[in-house]
């Protein structure tokens, strides 16, 4: 069955501003062939990201209402509390206002040291960090603070035409080995994201959650989850892994998380809310050192850089999130896009994810070699022909530079075409894959780009291009 029910109703509407393609080709020059830097305005459907797009419920701009703004112990905080102790199960929660916020302030904590003054003290030299694959801000946190930010994903997860259902799995033989190679003393964290968005949106199977997890605890590491997307790993886990089919979501979350230390959150996900996160643990001491750091930088302990009022859409969106029906027209409908693609012989990363696809278009566009960025042609081609925005994930975001200045590109080179929830209808779908189709009819005449200008770290948000 190819169709799909939207579990909503649209009540209210957001008007698109229609260009042609004259106009979008010189809002692009304007934008130095960098779509992070194109007013959204002129964007028609825009899938850079998936963060923050959500459109809330009635019931969200309700309880937006009802948010109380009181600087210590606010109503709302108790209310985000509860439900986030209820699906996560940690002892204590930071509320922040993003997912980065929870990771500079865990990674600034682990991997410093307070001396007899009270003053951090940077600690991060030797020191390596673990996951699946490390999310572009995870990663930045990480090096930032000194340390090295290591991918153990399974080999699977690294073939983008290999189907299997938990492509987001770390890889148990390598992290074994790695522990062992670099010692525990020097691995203060083990992170595991959950699903894994670098890797292509692929869930994590609840059996690798519990051996990464028995793995840290032999060798006491603390184990932390970025959950940014936990609900839709649920859901896979619901539908893929054995055991699981009769569990509730909120049942499959629970387990999840029993197996952690701790938790990074953007509420900005699978919350349904526009901004807000949280960073959650069960360690006192870590707890202590975390609040004063988010003291200095967010805020107090009980709006941590949010008002009341977010808080209390964050708690209504996480109540909707369990949403068995949601999570079903949310994955079906991501699938529903990516099946019409294969259809029509564009290759994407198999099985899709779940709050996105991703074009593969080292496959796509074979003619562009990785040093001019055959994701980011593409990317820039959706753009100009459908006024679509998607996101490069390859080596604009990945590539390095050995000492010879000699790029060292990514693994893949994919486009990401994030999908906001409850924003956009099968017609915006269906529009898309057509606005594909079109494009494959002139690939081979499509050229790569040469960055003219770029910063040192985080480089695909404000690089600046120049055709070929
Ligand atoms: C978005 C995201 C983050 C960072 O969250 P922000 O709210 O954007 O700061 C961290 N990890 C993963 C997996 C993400 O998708």
């Amino acid at each position: 069955m190819k169709s799909f029910l939207e579990p909503f109703r649209i009540k209210t509407v957001e008007s698109i501003r229609v260009t042609s393609r004259e106009e979008r080709e010189e809002i692009l020059k304007k934008a130095f062939y960098n779509t992070f830097l194109i007013p959204a305005e002129n964007v028609l459907i825009d899938l850079l990201t998936d963060s923050g797009t959500s459109a809330m419920s009635a019931k969200q701009w309700a309880a937006l209402m009802d948010g109380d703004e009181s600087y210590a112990g606010a109503r709302s905080y108790y209310k985000f509390e509860k439900v986030v102790k209820d699906i996560f199960g940690f002892k204590y929660i930071l509320p922040v206002h993003q997912g980065r916020a929870a990771e500079r302030i865990l990674f600034t904590m682990v991997l410093s040291k307070i001396d007899s003054s009270g003053r951090y003290i940077n600690d991060g030299q030797g020191k390596y960090i673990p996951s699946n694959n490390h999310f572009d801000t995870t990663r930045a946190n990480i090096e930032f603070n000194g340390a090295e930010a290591i991918d153990l994903v399974i080999e699977e997860g690294k073939k983008p035409d290999v189907v299997h259902p938990f492509k987001g799995n770390m890889d148990i033989e390598k992290l074994k080995r790695f522990i062992k190679e670099k010692g525990c003393e020097n691995i203060p964290i083990c992170m595991l994201t959950i699903t894994n968005n670098t890797g292509g949106g692929q869930p994590v199977s609840m059996e690798n959650i519990r051996e990464v997890s028995k793995i840290c605890k032999e060798n006491r590491i603390p184990f932390f989850l970025d959950a940014c997307r936990f609900a839709e790993n649920a859901y896979f886990i619901k539908t893929r892994e054995k055991g699981y089919e009769n569990k509730s979501i909120i049942e499959i979350c629970n387990e999840m998380f029993s197996y952690a230390d701790g938790c990074t959150m953007s509420a900005k996900k699978d919350a349904f809310a526009n901004i807000g996160g949280f960073i959650a643990m069960n360690d006192d001491d870590w707890y202590i050192k975390c609040r004063n750091l988010l003291i200095i930088t967010e805020g107090y302990i009980t709006y941590g850089g949010l008002a009341g009022r977010d808080m209390d859409a964050i708690a209504q969106g996480l109540i909707e999130i369990l949403d068995e029906n949601y999570l079903k027209y949310r994955i079906e409908s991501t699938k529903y896009i990516g099946e019409m693609l294969l259809e029509n012989d564009i290759p994407i990363i198999r099985p899709v994810g779940g709050h996105a696809i991703y074009i593969d278009a080292k496959t796509f566009l074979p003619h562009i070699p990785a040093n001019q960025f055959p994701a980011h042609s593409l990317t820039c081609e959706l753009y100009l022909t459908g006024g679509i925005r998607a996101v490069e994930i390859g080596s604009v975001m990945f590539g390095k530079y050995d000492e010879n200045g000699n790029m060292i590109p990514a693994d893949m080179e994919l486009v990401r075409l994030a999908i906001p929830r409850r924003v956009y209808t099968k017609s915006h779908f269906d529009y898309l894959v057509d606005i594909l189709k079109e494009i494959k009819k002139y690939k081979d005449k499509i050229k790569g780009y040469k960055i003219i200008e770029e910063p040192k770290f985080l480089r695909h948000f404000t690089a600046k291009f120049s055709p070929i």
